[in-house]
Order: structure tokens, then C-alpha cells, then sequence
């Protein structure tokens, strides 16, 4: 059941249509890629992290067009997560499974 809701989503993966699920994530800033300081949090060991919001999306994200708002400046982390990897597949099969 799990394999197939993966190979159907991994299919139609599209970041139009799965209201960027992946950006409710944390997201840890590892480089200096010019994140604007409004949209950073610090963890309790001072590690800075994407600021999400209490809708539980990152803070950069557009809610009108779940468009990342910062997508020049984007973490490192953002960049390295492509569209249609198991990592992306894994998190919309969740948020399928999550919404059912
Ligand atoms: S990368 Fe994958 S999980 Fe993230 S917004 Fe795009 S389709 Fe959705
Ligand atoms: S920085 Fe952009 S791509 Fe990364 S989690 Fe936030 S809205 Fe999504």
C-alpha cells in the first residue's frame, strides 16, 4: 500500500501541487547563501534554522502561490533537495497520508 502511494506520487511530483510540504521541514542554515536575518531562528545551541510560522511552514514561503519568497538566497539544504528524489516522494506520500 506504502509502495504504491510512493510510485504514484513520485510519478506526479510536482512542487504546484503538493502545497510544499517540504517546507515544513526543518531546515538547518549551513552556509552563508544570504538567508535575510527575518527569516532565521537560533536553536538552543545556537545553531540557526529556517524560522517557521505557527502554520508550521517556513517563514519565506509565499502562502498565496507556495513559492519560496527567498529562492536566490535559499539555504543550502533547499538546494540539494530536488523534486522527485525518495526525500521528496517520502515527505508528499506523508503529507498524502497525513490529509486522508
Ligand atoms: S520538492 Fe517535492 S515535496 Fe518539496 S515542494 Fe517540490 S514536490 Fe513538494
Ligand atoms: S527557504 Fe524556501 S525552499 Fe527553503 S524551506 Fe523556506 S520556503 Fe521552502
Amino acid at each position: 500500500m506504502g509502495a504504491n502511494i510512493e510510485d504514484v506520487l513520485k510519478t506526479e511530483a510536482s512542487c504546484s501541487n503538493c502545497q510544499a510540504c517540504c517546507c515544513r521541514l526543518e531546515v538547518m542554515i549551513l552556509t552563508d547563501t544570504g538567508v535575510p536575518d527575518v527569516h532565521i531562528s537560533l536553536d538552543e545551541w545556537g545553531g540557526e534554522t529556517m524560522l517557521r510560522l505557527d502554520d508550521g511552514w517556513c517563514s519565506a514561503l509565499d502562502r498565496d502561490t507556495f513559492m519560496c519568497t527567498i529562492y536566490e538566497n535559499r539555504p543550502l539544504i533547499c538546494r540539494e533537495f530536488e523534486m522527485g528524489s525518495y526525500e521528496c516522494s517520502n515527505e508528499r506520500a506523508l503529507h498524502v497520508l497525513a490529509s486522508c
